[in-house]
């Protein structure tokens, strides 16, 4: 199942489609000095390793343009200088060759200066993000409407798109951030009532994890699931990898991408586990996501409901009365000692990666569904069926009637 996507306009940063139907993309920003263009370049591939499509870097300093410079010949994803106050450094960062430029209206309040930004990018052939941000919302509209609300927010982005428009200038896409997401959401909605240029979709200043990511899920899947949003960023207080990590997560969670990473699942444990779920969960989730497979794992606590309730998963482990049942699609494949389960789940995933889900089914031990379903009935005589509903429905009948009567 997919959501309806909001139709936008389609702009270019380098060579990632935003807009107009293109998948969503993934956004994070470095930390480093952008002068130090080694340092910020090392970032850069492990921020595009970790699933991130476009890079931001600041652009602060005339030696931090230099910096771009230097790392767009070698960069392997697109690169959006960020701009605060010096208009002259986003020229300066046109002139290094950067992808697109992201301009904060709040604080590049001269309508030449950003008239002449505009120009320059359109004849640079390059894209703007109107970056509005909460925390630095321009002070008139402060003033206005009496604080950062999301009209005010909106206000800004358009008035930004006006003089762009004055010089002609389309290849656009825009942000309202705010550090609220109730309000975040709601700016959102009405921008994307206002206009149809790409949206540019983050909670700015969400902090630390695991708040940061709950607020950054919470404001960015809800509009993504209203059709709302082209390109996405977690501002996590964090190492940026890991907002690239989350974004690239939350688009193939939401099936907007496709899978190219680990979807690990597993059961929250309960009275019937037959181990630490916690911990072989924890063990095999960091074992298989060093693999770098794209396949979706399951790890249950016991072999009653564990094959049945993850039987989509590629791949499952499930424990029950001393032994490990290996499933392929909710089949067991494979039954092995406790103390080898974590083992063996690494080497059917490495397996199926190589040879292919058909030809693990078919290398199934015969054995296996029977010893499967031997450990399952021992555990059901022990512990009963969580799932004989309609039986324990009649019994509560029947208490019920006997005492009416
Ligand atoms: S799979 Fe078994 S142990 Fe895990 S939650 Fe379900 S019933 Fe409990």
């Amino acid at each position: 199942m997919t959501y309806e996507r909001r139709m936008t306009r389609k702009l270019r940063v380098g060579d990632i489609e935003v807009g107009g139907g293109a998948p969503v993309s993934v956004q994070s920003m470095t930390t480093t000095k952008t002068e130090d263009a080694e340092a910020t370049l090392t970032q850069i591939y492990a921020l595009a390793g970790a699933g991130a499509d476009i890079v931001r870097v600041t652009c602060n300093t005339v030696e931090a343009a230099q910096g771009i410079a230097v790392i767009m010949p070698r960069s392997p994803v697109p690169i959006v200088a960020d701009i605060h106050f010096q208009y002259r450094l986003a020229l300066a960062a046109i002139e290094a060759g950067v992808s697109a430029l992201r301009l904060n209206p709040g604080n590049i309040r001269n309508e030449t200066h950003i008239k002449t930004v505009a120009t320059a990018a359109k004849e640079a052939g390059i894209p703007i993000r109107i970056g509005v941000n909460a925390g630095s919302l321009d002070k008139d509209l402060l003033d206005k409407y009496g604080g950062p609300i999301p009209d005010a927010l909106v206000e800004s982005a358009m008035q930004e798109v006006e003089y762009f428009d004055h010089v002609g200038f389309h290849d656009v896409k825009i942000s309202v951030k705010h550090s609220n997401v109730p309000m975040m959401v709601e700016s959102y909605r009405l921008l994307a009532d206002a206009t149809d240029y790409p949206l540019h979709l983050g909670v700015t200043e969400a902090g630390p994890l695991p708040g940061g990511l709950i607020k950054g899920v919470a404001g960015i899947a809800t509009l993504l699931n209203e059709g709302i949003g082209d390109t996405i960023r977690f501002s996590l207080t964090t190492d940026p990898v890991e907002e690239a990590k989350t974004g690239r997560g939350l688009l193939e969670y939401l099936g907007l991408r496709e899978r190219t990473t680990l979807d690990f699942i597993a059961c929250p444990s309960c009275g019937r586990a037959e181990v630490d779920v916690i911990k072989i969960a924890g063990e095999a989730n960091d074992r298989l996501e060093e693999l770098g497979l794209a396949m979706q794992v399951a790890v249950m606590g016991c072999v009653v409901n564990g094959p049945g309730e993850a039987r989509e998963a590629d791949l499952g482990l499930a424990a029950g009365r001393g032994r490990g049942h290996l499933f392929i699609k909710g089949e067991v494949v494979r039954v092995v000692p406790e103390a080898e389960m974590v083992d063996a789940l690494i080497a059917e995933a490495k397996l199926i990666d190589e040879e292919g889900t058909e030809a693990r089914l078919a290398a199934a031990d015969v054995s296996a569904a029977e010893l499967a379903q031997e450990a399952r009935l021992e555990l059901l005589t022990i512990q009963g069926d969580v799932n004989r509903a309609e039986e324990r429905r009649t019994a509560v009948a029947k208490v019920a009637s006997d005492r009416d009567g």
